[in-house]
C-alpha cells in the first residue's frame, strides 16, 4: 500500500552522504529491544513511536518533521493503516476471519485494551498487532477531530479490502477502486487531518478528488514499477484490462523484457498514471504550511522521477528498478515549495518527452498527458506571478 511508498522509494541505505547528516540531527533515538519487550517497558506514545520506527524507518523520520499536533495525529494514522494493512497481507488467516477482522477493525483500534495475535505478514507487523492497546490508547487521547477522521478512512478502507479480498483487479475501473481504498484514502484521510490541524484551510478536506489523485499517482507508481518484486512474489496488481492488450498471460512479459508489446503495456500503465499528475499540481498549489508541503510533496517528485526512469524501460521485467541514490537525495532536500516541485516535475515531465516514441501505441495519449502537466504547471506560475489586490490587475492578466 501507499504506505510503503516512502519506505521502498528511499531506504535509509540510500540516503547520500548530506541527507544521512541532515537526518541524523532530527533523529538519533534507536530501539534495540523487539517492540514485544518494548511494551512492557515503555509509555504508550514512546511505543508508537518506536514501533513507527520498527516498521518504517524512512516515514518515522518524515513524520516527525511534521508541525506539532500533527506529528502524533499521523503517527497514530500510519500505526492503525499498518495493522489493517499487514492483516489485508496476511495469506494464513481463514478467510472469513480475515473479512470479520478487515470490515471491523476501525472500531476494534478504538476498543481500549484491544490486541491480536499470530497476526500479520511480518515479525514486527504481529508484534505491533500483539500490543497494539497501546496504539489505542494514543489514539483515544487524540482530538475528537482527529478521530473522526482515522475512524471513517479505517472503516471505508477496511471494507475495500474486505471487498476486494475476493475479487481481482481486472477492468481499469477496479483498479482506480482498489488504489482509492488503499491509498485515495490516505491521501484523503491525510487532508482531513491536515484542516484539523488548522494548519491547512477547512477547505482542503473537502476536495476529494485531488486528494485521492495524490494517492493514487503514488500508488500506480509503485504497482507499475514493482512487476518484477510482486510476479517473483506471486502476486499481481497489473489490471488485467490493459496487460490483455498486449499479452496471454501476465507472466510472458518477463518472458520477453525487450518485446515491442511489453514496453507498449508498460508504456500504457505509465501514461494511465500520469493522469493523476495535474490533479497533483493543484493539491500541492493550495497547501501553505511548509513542513506540510514538504511532506507531501517529496513521494510526489519520488513518483515522477520513477514514471520519467520506468518508461519505455525493459529492466522493470527482469529486476526492482530504483531512481538513484543521488537524485533521491537531491530531490528529499530540495524539494521545499512551489517552486522548486514544479522545476523538478517540469524536468521528468521533459525527460518523459524525449523518451517518446510514435510507433507505441499509446503515444499521442501519452504525449497529451504530458502537456497537460505542462500545462498545470504553467498555470500555478500565472497564479504566483499575479499580485492579488492591485489595481493594475486586469492588465496584468492581459500581459499572461
Ligand atoms: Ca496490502
Amino acid at each position: 500500500m501507499i504506505l510503503d511508498l516512502l519506505t521502498t522509494v528511499i531506504k535509509p541505505s540510500e540516503f547520500g552522504s548530506v541527507l544521512k547528516l541532515k537526518l541524523s540531527g532530527l533523529q538519533n533515538k534507536t530501539y534495540p529491544q523487539p517492540l514485544r519487550e518494548l511494551a512492557a517497558n515503555v509509555n504508550d506514545r514512546e511505543f508508537c513511536y518506536a514501533a513507527l520506527h520498527k516498521v518504517s524507518r524512512s516515514f518515522a523520520v518524515v513524520i516527525q518533521n511534521l508541525p506539532g499536533e500533527l506529528q502524533d495525529a499521523v503517527c497514530v494514522f500510519y500505526l492503525v493503516l499498518r495493522g489493517l494493512d499487514s492483516i489485508e497481507d496476511d495469506m494464513n488467516i481463514p478467510l472469513e476471519k480475515k473479512l470479520h477482522l478487515l470490515r471491523n477493525f476501525h472500531q476494534f483500534s478504538l476498543q481500549p485494551g484491544w490486541n491480536i495475535s499470530n497476526t500479520g505478514d511480518k515479525e514486527d507487523y504481529r508484534q505491533l498487532l500483539e500490543s497494539f492497546q497501546k496504539v489505542v490508547s494514543v489514539y483515544l487521547r487524540l482530538k475528537p477531530s482527529y478521530r473522526m477522521v482515522i475512524d471513517n478512512i479505517t472503516k471505508q478502507m477496511g471494507h475495500g479490502m474486505a471487498d476486494f479480498a475476493e475479487k481481482k483487479v481486472q477492468t481499469t475501473a477496479d483498479y482506480d477502486l482498489y488504489c482509492h481504498y488503499v491509498a485515495g484514502l490516505v491521501g484523503i484521510g491525510l487532508s482531513g487531518l491536515f484542516s484539523a490541524s488548522g494548519f491547512e484551510s477547512a477547505l482542503l478536506e473537502q476536495q476529494k478528488t485531488i486528494a485521492n489523485s495524490m494517492g493514487l499517482l503514488l500508488q500506480k507508481t509503485n504497482i507499475v514499477r514493482d512487476y518484477f518484486e510482486d510476479i517473483e512474489s506471486g502476486r499481481t496488481f497489473w489490471p488485467e484490462q490493459i496487460w490483455s492488450c498486449y499479452a496471454e498471460k501476465l507472466e510472458d512479459y518477463k518472458h520477453f523484457p525487450e518485446s515491442k508489446e511489453s514496453l507498449a503495456c508498460l508504456n500504457h500503465l505509465v501514461t494511465d498514471a500520469l493522469q493523476h499528475v495535474p490533479d497533483c499540481i493543484a493539491y500541492m498549489k493550495q497547501i501553505q504550511h511548509p513542513k506540510v508541503f514538504r511532506f507531501c510533496a517529496i513521494p510526489q517528485v519520488m513518483a515522477m522521477a520513477t514514471l520519467a526512469k520506468i518508461y519505455n524501460n525493459p529492466d522493470v521485467f527482469r529486476t526492482n528498478v530504483k531512481i538513484r541514490k543521488g537524485l533521491a537525495a537531491r530531490l528529499m532536500l530540495e524539494t521545499n515549495d512551489l517552486e522548486s516541485l514544479n522545476y523538478f516535475l517540469e524536468k521528468f515531465t521533459y525527460k518523459l518527452m524525449r523518451k517518446l516514441n510514435p510507433a507505441d501505441p499509446n503515444y499521442l495519449m501519452t504525449k497529451k498527458r504530458l502537456h497537460r502537466i505542462i500545462e498545470a504547471i504553467d498555470e500555478t506560475k500565472m497564479r504566483y506571478t499575479i499580485a492579488p489586490d492591485t489595481t493594475d490587475n486586469i492588465e496584468q492578466s492581459v500581459l499572461f
